[in-house]
């Protein structure tokens, strides 16, 4: 089978690789779209150690199941499905808790750090346990199922944050998963949904995605820009999706007495915080990991039309073109959010 992998920093190659073969519990999956993520970016530059070459990236997939494991009974060949980005066991502490994303021996698809390994779905067929995979609704698209991944890493943020309704929640960061928590924030309640950024045309977006103010947090004071907006300079919830320490910084001064920020974005490993504002504001500040079960809501609500993940693909391209769409995404072209390769 054909397959993108990834050979060296920056470097990917179009190679000719056995099909996988299913073990006893495995399927083997068609890849019909698979999603170029902005942890494979990230991975790719060889700055990272979860993308150690070679390796076929793509945990953000659809297809149609081609073969079954020996026990598989849950899905069938010729089902529709997409799947967990996660491997997890099933069976560790953390699993039967129902934290799956948290699994102490878990694997990412299409990561490989120095203690594990699992190749991904940028190629015609990939192999995943059965007991990750999805099956979609009708109404759900291969394209819009490529999507899960990243809607359930927004929804699953929304769902671990306490949100009343009508809250005021501000998201930090309009890329795609900035946009998605924003939807699924929308999806349990909140009142005002306010996005920050530093690039207009990412702002433009999320207006467009449905926020009601947006602000660029580079042009003056977030707050008194918040403070004119909606008449409060802060907010009930906070998420950080972008992961650096200035915005980091930012997202505290702008929850409020008592409130929640909720952190996703994850690209500086270390920061500095400052510990009084936390304090002596009282602040409840948690980390979002993955997903951890919301795979099932996600579909639904994208089947009924009231989570939005299409406006968020801007181009789907064959794998031949997966290097050029790296090298776009890492500089980061204007406009560009989630690009999908079709094997
Ligand atoms: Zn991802
Ligand atoms: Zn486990």
């Amino acid at each position: 089978m054909k397959a993108l992998v990834h050979t060296a920093p920056l470097t990917f190659e179009l190679r000719d690789v056995p099909v996988p073969q299913p073990q006893d519990s495995e399927v083997l999956i068609r890849v019909q779209a698979v999603g170029i993520c902005g942890s494979d970016v990230h991975g790719y530059t060889g700055n990272t150690w979860r993308r150690i070459p070679p390796i076929i990236m793509g945990h953000e997939a659809s297809g149609v199941v081609e073969r079954v494991g020996r026990s598989v009974t849950s899905v069938a060949p010729g089902e529709r499905v997409t799947f967990d980005s996660t491997v997890y066991c099933n069976e560790c502490p953390a699993c039967r808790l129902g934290h799956v994303n948290l699994c102490q021996t878990r694997k990412i698809i299409g990561v490989s750090t120095p203690t594990s390994r699992a190749e991904g779905a940028m190629a015609e067929y990939v192999v995943v346990p059965s007991w990750i995979i999805h099956k979609l609704p009708a109404a759900v698209s291969f394209e819009e199922a490529a999507m899960i991944e990243p809607a359930g890493v927004g929804m699953h943020a929304a769902r671990i944050t306490p949100i009343d309704v009508h809250d005021v929640v501000i998201v930090v960061g309009a890329g795609q998963i900035g946009l998605l928590t924003m939807q699924g924030a929308k999806i349990k309640g909140a009142g005002t949904l306010v996005v920050m950024d530093v690039k207009e045309d990412r702002l433009a977006f999320a207006k467009k995605m449905g926020a009601d103010v947006v602000i660029n947090s580079a042009a003056g004071e977030p707050a008194e820009a918040l403070q004119k907006a909606i008449g409060r300079p802060d907010a009930d919830v906070v998420f950080e999706a972008v992961g650096l320490e200035a915005t980091v910084a930012m997202s505290i001064r702008l929850t409020k007495l008592g409130g929640n920020l909720t952190l996703i974005g994850n690209v500086t490993p270390k920061i500095q915080v400052n510990l009084q504002e936390i304090i002596s504001r009282e602040l409840t500040i948690r980390g979002s990991a993955a997903i951890a079960g919301e795979y099932p809501a996600c579909l639904n609500l994208i089947a009924q039309g009231r989570l939005q993940v299409k406006p968020l693909i801007s181009r789907i391209v064959p794998l031949t073109e997966g290097q050029a769409s790296f090298d776009a995404l890492h500089h980061g072209e204007p406009g560009l959010m989630k690009i999908l390769l079709r094997p």
